[in-house]
């Protein structure tokens, strides 16, 4: 077996296809007629433009407009007129074209690798696919044919370039292995784009397979099994028809509102930490955001945001939901988030310290522009604002003063927005969970923060290993706190979601219907599974089913028994 990075899932079984690197060795040559050189150059970008164009229809047709822009955007490195004009010079210095080109193409790719950033480095990646492009077109090698490829074949290749999915028949190519790239490259974009299982970054994957051999590719795991046995081909092909079936059954949910088998509608939310996040959750059909973690926008960076920034973040999230809804939490520091330039003291017990809603009381200055630019960003959608770690009710109404100070500044200066935005309290504490009846008085919605919350109440680090037995959102003190956290809102006629991990959970699903949730947030992945397990269960099973729970007594028997139900 060979290991890599499952980088696109799914189970590819198949015989090997090796796409060996193309032969583009040459001579470099003195050139004396310096002009037919440049028109032999220009010829070969004018084919390279007209290929280029000819592969963008067809990928666009075949995987996606995004793909295809990738391919189009390599015209633009090799019509860049720096670019173009720096080779014309070297040409005119009586360079050769295949000589002039590499050296050009080899400049950019030294600039972009020496950068560290992995989005520039990817770039290096676009100009190594041009230059073999070009120079295959000055040497006359030919392309090798992957749309020859025959049903069933595993690519293999050193890296997936965007020229070659141009020639990828998704009924033909069943996996793909590389042996370079990550997560984030263009041939983990481009494989997932075309759903084919993908494992990347195989050692030496070219040198130790041979074209024709059998292979299982699972892109879940990154592993690539070689000469599989009947019983092991058999095992992957139960797997692999078990996850199409799946796959086929979760499309059906797309689309279509969030409702119980007897009827009851919930509204199905994201987790999202960026702007960028909210248009994945658009893509995975979320109704909306039910946690916008606003602490990445304060990581990876030495100062604070400033107001503006923080404003154009949370505005572009709530234009790409376009009136949807959008809570946004204040910034939630400390504990295992830590912001460097903050300085915060280390702390004994920093997850009972100073931080989230603790830490902004006391800095006033930031907080306040942090919620300023919720509010100005609440011109352009249905943004509401969540404060983390409440235990006590005055922290609740310090923040709500807060918040009105910084209307009244906003209103003072003439810019828009949301008088009348909701101001909600993460319930992830036992203390917020014990004093749900008084918060759910003055709050406008809770949202139940389990990952916390569960934490808190057994009093244990879930990352500490000799006690993570106890972790478990199961357990009769956690059910009881989010019921009770539940039942304290509807009786006060809030809205209540959860935005914890639990949500997603199948076996915690049909006790949160009957609980009275009207909410789920979950990461954009899950969507579509949540919303087919909520369709599953009628009101009156799921009442049955957390009767029985909540009559039980330890984590184990509760959990012993959801397994049989889910
Ligand atoms: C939680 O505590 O459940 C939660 C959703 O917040 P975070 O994971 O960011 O602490
Ligand atoms: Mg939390």
């Amino acid at each position: 077996m060979m290991k890599g990075l499952g980088a696109s899932e799914g189970y590819g079984i198949g015989r090997v296809l090796l796409i060996s690197e193309k032969n583009l060795e040459y001579t470099p040559k003195e050139v004396a007629d310096t002009e037919a050189e440049i028109m032999r150059f220009r010829a070969s970008i004018d084919k390279f433009t007209k290929d280029t164009l000819a592969q963008a229809e067809a990928v666009r047709a075949s995987v996606g407009p995004k793909e295809a822009a990738i391919l189009e955007g390599h015209i633009s490195i090799i019509d860049d007129p720096f670019m173009r004009g720096e080779i014309e010079n070297l040409i005119n210095a009586h360079q050769c074209a295949e000589s002039a080109v590499e050296q050009m193409c080899q400049m950019f790719i030294d600039m972009f690798m020496a950068s560290g950033d992995e989005l520039t480095m990817q770039r290096a990646a676009d100009v190594r696919d041009v230059r073999d492009s070009v120079l295959s077109i000055l040497l006359g090698v030919n392309e090798v044919k992957i749309s020859d490829a025959p049903e069933g074949t595993v690519l293999v290749v050193k890296e997936l370039t965007p020229s070659m999915t141009a020639g990828i028949k998704k009924d033909n190519i069943v996996g793909i292995i590389t042996e370079t790239g990550s997560q984030t490259s263009h041939s983990a974009i481009l494989a997932r784009a075309m759903e084919i299982p993908a494992v990347l970054s195989v050692p030496n994957a070219l040198a130790q397979l041979s074209t024709s051999e059998q292979v299982i590719v699972d892109g879940f795991t990154g592993d690539v099994i070689t000469a599989p046995s009947a019983e092991v081909i058999e095992e992957y092909s139960a797997k692999r028809e078990t996850y199409l079936r799946e796959k086929r059954e979760l499309e059906l949910y797309r689309g279509k509102p969030t409702v119980s088998a007897s009827g009851e509608t919930y509204e199905l939310c994201c987790n999202i930490g960026t702007p960028k996040d909210a248009g994945k959750a658009m893509e995975k059909d979320g109704e909306g955001v039910g946690l916008f973690r606003t602490e990445f926008l304060f990581m990876d960076r030495s100062t604070l945001p400033t107001e503006d920034e923080q404003f154009d973040a949370y505005k572009t999230a709530a234009v790409v939901l376009k009136g949807k809804p959008l809570i946004i939490r204040t910034l939630d520091i400390g504990g295992d988030k830590e912001i460097p330039y903050l300085g915060l003291e280390k702390e004994e017990n920093p997850f009972m310290g100073f931080r989230a809603i603790r830490y902004c009381l006391k800095n006033r200055d930031m907080f306040k522009s942090q919620i300023k630019a919720i509010l100005r960003a609440s011109a352009f959608g249905d943004v509401r604002i969540m404060f983390p770690l409440i235990t006590a009710v005055e922290e609740l109404r310090e923040g709500k003063a807060l918040v009105e100070e910084a209307k009244s500044d906003l209103r003072a200066s003439g810019i828009d927005f949301n008088e009348n935005i909701p101001v909600g309290v993460m319930t992830e504490t036992s203390a917020s969970g014990v004093i749900a009846d008084l918060l759910a008085k003055e709050a406008d919605f809770f949202s139940i923060g389990t990952n916390d919350l569960t934490g808190y109440t057994m009093a244990c680090d879930r990352g500490n290993s000799n006690v993570g037995y106890l972790y478990s959102p199961f357990q009769p003190s956690v059910l009881r706190l989010i019921k009770s956290i539940i039942e304290n809102g509807v009786k006060a006629g809030i809205p209540v979601g959860m935005c914890g991990e639990a949500a997603a959970n199948p076996m915690m699903v049909p006790l949160l219907m009957s609980f009275g949730l009207t909410e789920f947030s979950v990461s954009a992945v899950s969507v579509l599974k949540v919303r087919k397990t909520i369709a599953k269960w009628t009101k009156a099973e799921a009442d049955e089913v957390t009767a029985k729970v909540m009559a039980m007594t330890t984590e184990k028997e509760i959990t012993d028994y959801l397994k049989t139900v889910v």
